[in-house]
Protein backbone atom coordinates (compact mmCIF):
# COMPACT_ATOMS: atom_id res chain seq x y z
CA UNK A 1 0.00 0.00 0.00
CA UNK A 2 1.31 3.38 -0.89
CA UNK A 3 2.42 5.53 1.87
CA UNK A 4 1.74 8.97 2.09
CA UNK A 5 2.64 11.58 0.45
CA UNK A 6 4.68 14.11 2.16
CA UNK A 7 5.32 17.65 0.88
CA UNK A 8 8.29 20.03 2.38
CA UNK A 9 7.50 23.26 3.31
CA UNK A 10 10.55 25.49 3.79
CA UNK A 11 9.79 27.41 7.19
CA UNK A 12 12.28 29.91 7.35
CA UNK A 13 10.18 32.50 6.83
CA UNK A 14 6.74 33.79 5.06
CA UNK A 15 3.85 32.38 4.71
CA UNK A 16 4.49 28.48 5.50
CA UNK A 17 1.34 27.80 7.94
CA UNK A 18 -0.96 29.13 4.97
CA UNK A 19 0.42 26.56 2.40
CA UNK A 20 0.47 23.67 5.04
CA UNK A 21 -3.25 24.32 5.53
CA UNK A 22 -3.31 23.94 1.95
CA UNK A 23 -1.90 21.02 1.56
CA UNK A 24 -3.96 19.53 4.38
CA UNK A 25 -7.22 20.34 2.91
CA UNK A 26 -5.75 18.06 -0.48
CA UNK A 27 -5.31 15.14 2.33
CA UNK A 28 -1.20 15.73 2.00
CA UNK A 29 1.32 15.40 5.04
CA UNK A 30 3.62 18.44 5.01
CA UNK A 31 6.71 18.51 6.46
CA UNK A 32 8.71 21.88 8.16
CA UNK A 33 12.40 21.90 5.92
CA UNK A 34 14.52 24.19 7.78
CA UNK A 35 17.88 22.27 6.91
CA UNK A 36 18.94 20.12 4.38
CA UNK A 37 18.38 17.02 6.76
CA UNK A 38 14.57 17.78 7.08
CA UNK A 39 14.72 17.15 2.90
CA UNK A 40 14.78 13.45 3.17
CA UNK A 41 12.79 11.37 1.93
CA UNK A 42 10.25 14.11 0.70
CA UNK A 43 8.44 13.81 -3.11
CA UNK A 44 7.47 17.16 -3.40
CA UNK A 45 8.73 20.79 -1.75
CA UNK A 46 7.01 24.25 -1.22
CA UNK A 47 9.05 27.48 -1.22
CA UNK A 48 7.40 30.34 -0.16
CA UNK A 49 7.54 34.16 -0.09
CA UNK A 50 9.40 36.31 1.71
CA UNK A 51 12.54 38.05 1.15
CA UNK A 52 14.92 36.44 -1.31
CA UNK A 53 17.79 38.07 0.76
CA UNK A 54 16.56 36.53 3.63
CA UNK A 55 16.34 33.29 2.37
CA UNK A 56 19.75 33.35 0.38
CA UNK A 57 21.38 34.32 3.93
CA UNK A 58 20.01 31.84 6.47
CA UNK A 59 19.13 28.89 3.77
CA UNK A 60 22.24 29.77 2.66
CA UNK A 61 24.65 29.72 5.93
CA UNK A 62 22.72 26.33 6.62
CA UNK A 63 23.18 24.82 4.24
CA UNK A 64 19.58 24.24 2.93
CA UNK A 65 19.75 25.85 -0.06
CA UNK A 66 22.71 23.38 -1.40
CA UNK A 67 20.17 20.79 -0.23
CA UNK A 68 17.57 22.43 -2.27
CA UNK A 69 19.77 22.47 -5.19
CA UNK A 70 20.13 19.14 -5.34
CA UNK A 71 16.58 17.85 -4.59
CA UNK A 72 15.73 20.13 -7.71
CA UNK A 73 18.09 17.96 -9.64
CA UNK A 74 16.84 14.91 -8.73
CA UNK A 75 13.60 15.52 -10.06
CA UNK A 76 11.47 16.50 -6.62
CA UNK A 77 9.03 18.31 -7.95
CA UNK A 78 8.75 22.54 -6.10
CA UNK A 79 6.08 25.00 -6.26
CA UNK A 80 7.76 28.48 -5.74
CA UNK A 81 5.68 31.44 -5.13
CA UNK A 82 7.25 34.81 -4.77
CA UNK A 83 10.35 35.05 -3.88
CA UNK A 84 9.88 31.39 -3.90
CA UNK A 85 9.45 31.96 -7.68
CA UNK A 86 12.88 33.96 -7.27
CA UNK A 87 14.84 31.20 -5.85
CA UNK A 88 13.52 29.14 -8.76
CA UNK A 89 14.66 31.10 -11.25
CA UNK A 90 17.91 30.97 -13.44
CA UNK A 91 18.97 34.45 -13.88
CA UNK A 92 17.98 37.27 -11.57
CA UNK A 93 18.27 41.09 -13.43
CA UNK A 94 20.63 42.50 -10.10
CA UNK A 95 22.98 40.39 -11.97
CA UNK A 96 23.01 38.32 -8.26
CA UNK A 97 24.03 34.62 -8.57
CA UNK A 98 20.80 32.49 -9.16
CA UNK A 99 19.58 30.52 -5.61
CA UNK A 100 18.27 27.32 -7.03
CA UNK A 101 17.90 27.62 -9.96
CA UNK A 102 15.58 25.33 -12.26
CA UNK A 103 13.26 27.72 -14.39
CA UNK A 104 14.38 29.31 -17.70
CA UNK A 105 13.54 32.79 -16.73
CA UNK A 106 14.86 36.11 -15.40
CA UNK A 107 13.38 37.97 -12.95
CA UNK A 108 13.28 41.74 -11.67
CA UNK A 109 12.99 41.67 -8.03
CA UNK A 110 10.17 43.83 -6.69
CA UNK A 111 9.24 44.03 -10.08
CA UNK A 112 6.16 46.85 -9.73
CA UNK A 113 7.64 49.23 -7.96
CA UNK A 114 7.71 50.31 -4.07
CA UNK A 115 4.30 52.73 -4.64
CA UNK A 116 2.31 49.75 -5.83
CA UNK A 117 3.96 47.48 -4.16
CA UNK A 118 1.33 45.08 -2.87
CA UNK A 119 -1.61 44.37 -5.15
CA UNK A 120 -4.77 42.52 -5.92
CA UNK A 121 -5.90 41.39 -9.88
CA UNK A 122 -7.95 39.04 -11.71
CA UNK A 123 -5.67 36.89 -13.66
CA UNK A 124 -6.99 34.16 -15.71
CA UNK A 125 -5.12 30.82 -15.22
CA UNK A 126 -4.88 27.70 -17.60
CA UNK A 127 -3.38 24.35 -17.56
CA UNK A 128 -3.47 24.58 -14.26
CA UNK A 129 -6.27 22.19 -13.45
CA UNK A 130 -9.51 23.46 -14.49
CA UNK A 131 -9.26 27.56 -16.76
CA UNK A 132 -10.46 30.20 -14.51
CA UNK A 133 -10.17 33.51 -13.89
CA UNK A 134 -8.72 33.89 -10.24
CA UNK A 135 -7.83 36.59 -7.73
CA UNK A 136 -4.27 37.13 -7.40
CA UNK A 137 -2.47 38.29 -4.67
CA UNK A 138 0.97 40.47 -5.63
CA UNK A 139 3.07 41.48 -2.67
CA UNK A 140 5.88 43.33 -3.59
CA UNK A 141 6.08 40.75 -6.50
CA UNK A 142 8.80 39.88 -9.31
CA UNK A 143 8.07 40.22 -13.28
CA UNK A 144 9.55 38.35 -15.59
CA UNK A 145 11.70 40.05 -18.09
CA UNK A 146 12.17 36.77 -20.19
CA UNK A 147 11.03 33.02 -20.40
CA UNK A 148 13.06 30.01 -21.99
CA UNK A 149 11.48 28.57 -25.14
CA UNK A 150 10.95 25.48 -22.79
CA UNK A 151 8.34 27.07 -20.12
CA UNK A 152 5.06 26.99 -19.98
CA UNK A 153 3.05 30.02 -19.25
CA UNK A 154 -0.25 29.64 -17.24
CA UNK A 155 -1.44 33.32 -16.54
CA UNK A 156 -0.38 36.70 -17.48
CA UNK A 157 -0.93 40.20 -15.93
CA UNK A 158 -0.26 43.57 -18.34
CA UNK A 159 0.81 41.07 -20.84
CA UNK A 160 3.85 39.54 -17.96
CA UNK A 161 3.75 36.23 -17.15
CA UNK A 162 2.56 35.93 -13.29
CA UNK A 163 2.75 31.65 -13.63
CA UNK A 164 4.70 29.15 -15.47
CA UNK A 165 6.33 26.29 -15.46
CA UNK A 166 8.85 23.90 -16.55
CA UNK A 167 9.00 19.92 -16.29
CA UNK A 168 8.73 19.73 -11.90
CA UNK A 169 9.13 23.50 -11.64
CA UNK A 170 6.28 25.68 -10.85
CA UNK A 171 6.42 29.28 -9.87
CA UNK A 172 4.48 31.80 -9.13
CA UNK A 173 4.73 35.49 -8.65
CA UNK A 174 1.37 36.15 -6.22
CA UNK A 175 0.53 33.92 -3.25
CA UNK A 176 -2.24 31.67 -4.09
CA UNK A 177 -1.73 30.48 -0.38
CA UNK A 178 -3.67 33.37 0.97
CA UNK A 179 -7.03 32.64 -1.49
CA UNK A 180 -9.26 29.52 -1.59
CA UNK A 181 -7.68 28.84 -5.00
CA UNK A 182 -6.11 25.69 -4.21
CA UNK A 183 -4.77 24.39 -7.79
CA UNK A 184 -1.65 25.55 -7.66
CA UNK A 185 -1.07 23.07 -4.35
CA UNK A 186 -2.75 20.50 -6.14
CA UNK A 187 -0.57 20.71 -9.16
CA UNK A 188 2.64 19.87 -6.36
CA UNK A 189 0.55 17.12 -5.11
CA UNK A 190 -0.10 15.34 -8.40
CA UNK A 191 3.22 15.51 -9.21
CA UNK A 192 4.26 14.62 -5.45
CA UNK A 193 1.99 11.53 -6.18
CA UNK A 194 3.78 10.97 -9.70
CA UNK A 195 7.48 11.24 -8.07
CA UNK A 196 6.37 8.85 -5.29
CA UNK A 197 5.10 6.35 -7.49
CA UNK A 198 8.11 6.79 -9.77
CA UNK A 199 10.50 5.85 -6.83
CA UNK A 200 8.72 3.53 -5.13
CA UNK A 201 8.99 1.06 -8.99
CA UNK A 202 12.48 2.03 -9.29
CA UNK A 203 13.18 0.52 -6.09
CA UNK A 204 11.69 -2.44 -6.26
CA UNK A 205 13.07 -2.58 -9.85
CA UNK A 206 16.34 -2.29 -7.86
CA UNK A 207 15.36 -5.10 -5.75
CA UNK A 208 13.88 -7.63 -8.42
CA UNK A 209 17.44 -6.46 -10.35
CA UNK A 210 19.70 -7.41 -7.26
CA UNK A 211 17.67 -10.66 -6.22
N1 LIG B 1 10.25 41.37 -2.88
C1 LIG B 1 10.65 40.08 -2.38
C2 LIG B 1 12.02 39.69 -2.93
O1 LIG B 1 12.45 40.26 -3.90
C3 LIG B 1 9.61 39.02 -2.70
C4 LIG B 1 8.31 39.35 -2.03
C5 LIG B 1 7.45 38.19 -1.67
O2 LIG B 1 7.88 37.05 -1.64
N2 LIG B 1 6.22 38.47 -1.34
O3 LIG B 1 12.66 38.86 -2.39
Amino acid sequence: MAGKICIGVVAVQGAFVEHESMFARLGAATRRVRTSEDLLGLHAITIPGGETTTLRRIAGDSGLIDGLRTARQAGVPMLGTCAGLISLADAISDGSDPIIGGLDITVRRNGYGRQIASFEAEVSVTAIGEDALVEAVFIRAPILERVGDDVVVHALYQGDPVAVSSGECLGVTFHPELTSDHRFHQWLYERAVGYANAHRTRSQEDVSVRA
